[in-house]
């Protein structure tokens, strides 16, 4: 790895690097060649109790700042990581193996994004006067929560660290944060960026380690409110946890998102939009839209067209070449999952029209796969896979689609292709879903809530609605008049 990319401790606390070599060794396995490519220590106790103490101490001095003094160093940061953008994809790269000309767009940059919408909101960031009778009034205060934890999957890694981090500092609070085990070096990079940028020391420090680290966090006493992007499971032992103490949750799980696609629908851009909801990021995107439903006209098109960009337009090779579009699977579990759905999906009878061959010795490729003939009731057709696996459904009216599309345990996302204004409103109305599109796929401007309802996830990242779930409201009532009493 060049060295400027590369952190130089296992963790970032307090303002620096630092190590704790009695933690277990997590080895960093660059998805491309299998081979480890850095090391780094799981938090210790000491590790986790010096991280807490120093977010709770610095928490303090920062929500004393005046919003915009807070907002200016969000601002400075952001600055900072697009300067650096390069060197952030770079890494980025080796940590998840996502390819050179996805992360040079859509990492650093959107974590850049979420700093800077953050910063501009955070000197707005204020209480209301309420008017009573007699010339009280009320008048509230919005607050920071104190410490919020925040705990990440590995497919986004600057993204994660900067969505969870940008609300909350905005807001007051301090952060710790912990990366997935198998992608610890991005939020490294996200600390440092922060505190070079005028970050008070100790207000957002990042930790190594497993679901055990993550666990210990959850419950410590000292924190306010936790943050988990992951999968459904984790959520809910991760909510449970923290309901124990009361605890703010956001919670950013997993889906199986229907993207619903008409006769009318413009054919091309159907096609990009099911390649957008499936194999950006090799399919490991929580929001996909794994189940596309085809209506019976356009159903032999979509597939013979979906096939032949495929076949042509798919480039599997080298992530750091910047003509490669399709890199390997993040790690090696998750590349077994996949594998273990498309020999299933065969199994119980679907038709395995495109790819899903393994690619090369090294590394975790694997070619994005296609299944037809796919009906509800197959795993492949209920169960996250979180890579790139598309099932393709046939359907024949409205009513049957939203029906079928809805009839999933996540609400995560779901999207419409037609022609027709009037029925793709309808149909995102009865989207049992948090994020919807409609004509396209997949974007999360940093503007717009993100996040899913039932079993997808509780509470929503970005846009203003984020600041409500890292702050809370004190209500102060003013008598303006003597206090009087019953006796
Ligand atoms: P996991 O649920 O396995 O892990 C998520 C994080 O939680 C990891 O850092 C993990 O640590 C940690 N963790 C595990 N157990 C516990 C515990 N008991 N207490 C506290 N923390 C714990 O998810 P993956 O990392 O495999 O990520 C893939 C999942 O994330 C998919 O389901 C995907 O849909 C979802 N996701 C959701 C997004 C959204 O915004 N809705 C976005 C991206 C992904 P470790 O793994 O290091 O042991």
């Amino acid at each position: 790895m060049p060295y400027s990319t590369q952190p130089t401790a296992s963790h970032f606390i307090d303002g620096q690097y630092v190590d704790d070599t009695a933690g277990d060794v997590i080895e960093v396995i660059y998805p491309a060649t299998g081979k480890v490519i850095a090391r780094v220590h799981a938090a210790t106790p000491a590790i986790i109790n010096q991280a807490l103490t120093s977010a709770q101490r610095a928490q303090k001095e920062w929500a004393a700042m005046t919003g915009t003094q807070r907002g200016r160093v969000l601002r400075r940061a952001a600055d900072i990581m697009r300067e650096r953008n390069r060197d952030l994809s770079v890494l980025e790269t080796w940590d998840t193996g996502k390819p050179l000309s996805e992360t040079l767009y859509v990492d650093a940059t959107s974590a850049a994004d979420a700093l800077e919408y953050f910063g501009g909101l955070a000197g707005s960031l204020t209480g209301e006067h309420i008017p009573l009778g007699n010339g009280d009034f009320v008048y509230t205060r919005r607050e920071a929560l104190g410490v919020c934890v925040g705990i990440g999957a590995w497919n986004y890694p600057t993204q994660i660290a900067a969505w969870k981090g940008a609300p909350a500092l905005a807001c007051g609070n301090a952060m710790v944060f912990k990366p997935s085990e198998t992608t610890p070096l991005c939020a490294l990079k996200v600390a440092e960026i922060l505190h070079e940028a005028g970050l008070p020391a100790g207000c957002y420090n990042v930790i190594q380690g497993m679901g055990a680290v993550g666990a210990a966090l959850v419950t410590d006493p000292r924190v306010a409110k936790v943050s988990l992007t992951g999968s459904v499971p984790t959520g809910r032992k991760v909510y449970a946890a923290a309901a124990a103490e009361m605890k703010h949750v956001t919670m950013e799980l997993g889906g199986k998102s229907p993207l619903v696609i008409f006769d009318d629908a413009d054919l091309e851009s159907a096609v990009s939009g099911a390649v957008l909801a499936n194999f950006y990021s090799s399919g490991q995107v929580c929001s996909n839209g794994t189940r596309v439903f085809v209506q019976r006209g356009i159903r032999k098109a979509f597939v013979a067209r979906l096939i032949e960009r495929l076949k042509t337009g798919v480039v599997l090779g080298d992530p750091m070449d910047e003509a490669t579009n399709f890199g390997p699977m993040s790690n090696a579990r998750q590349l077994e999952i996949v594998e273990r759905y498309l020999r299933q999906g065969v199994a119980e009878g679907a038709t395995l029209a495109h790819g899903g061959n393994r690619v090369g010795n090294e590394g975790f490729y694997i070619e994005p796969a296609v299944f037809t003939d796919v009906t509800d009731d197959m795993s492949i057709a209920r169960e996250e896979i979180f890579g790139p696996v598309m099932s393709v459904l046939d359907f024949d009216t409205e009513e049957e689609a939203l029906t079928r599309a809805n009839a999933t345990e996540f609400g995560l996302a779901a999207g419409v292709f037609t022609a027709d204004l009037t029925r793709a409103h309808r149909m995102v109305a009865g989207f049992e879903a948090g994020t919807c599109y409609i004509n396209t796929y997949n974007l999360a401007p940093v503007e717009a809530p993100f996040g899913g309802s039932k079993g997808s996830g509780v509470g929503r990242e970005n846009s203003k609605l984020a600041i409500n779930h890292y702050s809370e409201m004190k209500s102060v009532y003013v008598a303006m008049n003597p206090c009087e009493a019953p006796f």
